[in-house]
Order: structure tokens, then sequence, then C-alpha cells
């Protein structure tokens, strides 16, 4: 049976993506093998590619003026391709909103000179900070956000920092294809695959074509290079075939339920229910500050750190998985993600009312 996987990531996919995926892992469609099994640059695999680029760029509302590649590395990768291409003058400004923003802000220090435009560490990160227009350096080439924060349940929403005219960088690795976003508003979008996109490994750069044509450092390896995977779609060197098969499922999953507004929509409902059970409960303390709350991923403590602990491990025996929050912040982190159904919210709603008044 399948459990409710409240995982942050690699998290739960759609169940008709992995029943697809099932019913073609011995044959895709008459080619008399499983995508796997085959060229990247067979006419096959390059229609699923494609098919997987242009769903998405039909979910998303890309223009035609950005360019949609496929990458490996993890969304920590980017940390290091986003200074290494798009960092000409020598400048960066930063938006501190947690670990991973830090990790960003901190890679781009090793290239360049970063800097911190705004932070949240000041209450641990427990809001998304906004930068005063002042704090932001005309010449820098980029500013860098990270859109939905996964540790602290944090998220501005739609809601995004000024940037004086300075290109939006953002890591949208836990919220992409969650929120609607206007891809115009950003230079550059990318996303690690594993919370609802697909396998880890793989993943999602959006990048305006004009911000990737200038000449980057001479000694740049190819593969660090945006350029390089723009001029071969995605296919520079053998892509990981699998994984972007499955992201074109997904993609294809989400256009039929009514695209990214759908998604959002139903994340919202999901998202109301639980902070509102947290919200009526005082057994439970709701970690990130209210105007900064995540749909994503919601987080909270209990009154000790040992039932916290207890917490995790009865839901467990419930089919209620992964609720273990991470260790920067510790306590309990449901993440609900677009495959996350309700059902699964709700049954984590009855097991919170149970488990608050045995323990209370
Ligand atoms: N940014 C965010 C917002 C994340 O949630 C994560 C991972 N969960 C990362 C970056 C790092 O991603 P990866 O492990 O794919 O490198």
């Amino acid at each position: 049976m399948r459990a409710y996987n409240f995982s942050a990531g690699p998290a739960m996919l759609p169940q008709a993506v992995l029943e697809r995926a099932q019913n073609e892992m011995l044959e895709y469609q008459g080619s008399g093998m499983n995508v796997m099994e085959m060229s990247h640059r067979s006419s096959v695999y390059e229609s699923i590619l494609f098919g997987a680029r242009d769903s998405l760029r039909r979910l998303m509302k890309i223009p035609d003026s950005y360019e949609v590649l496929f990458l490996q590395g993890g969304a920590s990768l980017q940390f290091a391709m986003v200074p290494l291409n798009l960092m000409r003058t020598g400048k960066a400004d930063y938006i501190v909103s947690g670990v991973f923003a830090k990790k960003a802000y901190e890679e781009a220090s090793r290239l360049g000179d970063a800097a911190i435009a705004a932070s949240s560490a000041d209450r641990s990160y427990r809001y998304v900070p906004q930068p005063s227009p002042e704090a932001l350096r005309p010449d820098a080439s980029y500013l860098h956000m990270t859109t939905n924060n996964t540790i602290y349940g944090t998220s501005a929403r739609s809601l995004l920092p000024p940037t004086n005219g300075l290109p939006l960088v953002a890591d949208m690795s836990s919220n992409i294809l969650g929120e609607v976003y206007d891809v115009s508003d950003f230079g550059l979008i990318y996303a690690g695959a594993q919370k609802n996109i697909g396998p880890a490994g793989l993943t999602i750069v959006i990048v305006r074509k004009d911000l990737i044509q200038a000449p980057v450092a001479k000694n740049l390896s190819p593969m660090l290079q945006y350029k390089v995977y723009a001029e071969n779609d995605s296919m520079y060197n053998t892509p990981p075939t699998y994984a972007i098969y499955l992201a074109g499922l997904v993609f294809a999953h989400i256009e039929k339920l009514g695209g990214v507004a759908a998604m959002q929509k139903q994340n919202e409902a999901k998202a109301a229910l639980l902070y509102a059970a947290l919200d009526r409960n005082p057994f439970y303390t709701s970690f990130a500050e209210v105007n900064s709350r995540s749909i994503m991923n919601v987080t909270f403590t209990t009154p000790s750190r040992e039932l916290d602990e207890k917490f995790c491990g009865e839901a467990a025996k419930e089919g209620l998985l992964n609720l273990k929050g991470h260790r920067a912040t510790g306590g309990i982190r449901a993440s609900i993600y677009n495959a996350m159904p309700s059902e699964g919210v709700t049954a984590l709603i009855d097991y919170m009312d149970r488990f608050a008044r045995r323990n209370g």
C-alpha cells in the first residue's frame, strides 16, 4: 500500500504517473525498449525531450525569449553555475532567507563580490526578508532569491522583492509548478526536480536568452555554460534521459489537471486546512511567522523535543511518513507538494488531533 509520504524531497509523485511509467517499463510505445535503453539521439527520444520541454513551456507560459534547459547536479550546482555565467560585473546581491539561500550566497562569494541585500537570520529564518531598494547595488549583475524555503516552511508567495531593474534569479526548487509565477519577472529560474517534477538529479533552468549570450570566462568548462546547453537542446552530452521522461509525464499530468493555477488552488486549500488545525490547537506551535507561511512545507513543533519525536514515530505506524523536521530546525515538517492528495492532509490532521488529546 502506498503511504502518505510527507518528505521534503525526493517527494511523492502522482500515482497516475508511476502507473504510466510502469505500463511503459518493458516497452515504450512500440519502440521495443524502455526509455532508459534508448539512444538520446534517436528521434523517439528527441520527441520525449522536446515534448517535456514544450509541456513545461505551456504550463509556465514561458515566453519565447527564454530558454528551457535540462541539467544535472541538483539545485546545488546552480548555486555555482549562476555566478559563473551571470556575474558579469563581478558583483551580485543575495536575499538570505534560509540555509539554501545562504549556500547560494556563499558559493557566489567564492567567485566574486556577493553581498547580502536582506537576511532573516535574526529570527532563525522564520520569515522572508525583503531588501530595501537602497540595499541593492546598481552595479550588481543580479539579485538572487529563494521563492520557497523548504526547511523553514516560509515563502513570500507571489510577493517579489524590489529589484531596481536587476535581473531576478530565483531558486524555485520547492514551489515550481505548485504556485503561479510570471516568468517574465525573472532573469533566471532554477529548480531541482525532486519535489514537484520528478527524480532527483534532474535540474530545470529557465533563463532569459539575452543573459547567456555574452562570452563567459575562457576557462569555463562547456558543461558549466548555459549557452552550451541552449545551443545543444540540453544534449551536449547524454542528458538524464529517464528523469526527463518522468518529468514529461508529470508535466502532462498537471496539464490534464488544469495547469499550475489548478495546482495552486488545491495546494492553498490543503495548506489552509493544515494551518487551521495548527492554529486551533495550542498543543502545536507553528514555526513560520504567519505572513510568511509556505503552502508547500508546513513546519511546527509540539511542546517538547521528545513529543516531536514520538509524534513522528507514531505517525509512521499509521502510514504518515517522513514528518521529521530538517536538522536545522528540528520539530515537524509536513511537505504537501502537488502530488500529496488532500486525503493525506486530512489523515494527518486527524492524527494531529488524536495525538494532542493523548499527550496534551
Ligand atoms: N534549494 C532549495 C530551496 C531546496 O529545497 C534544496 C533541496 N531540498 C536545494 C536548493 C538543494 O537541492 P539539491 O539537493 O537538488 O542540490
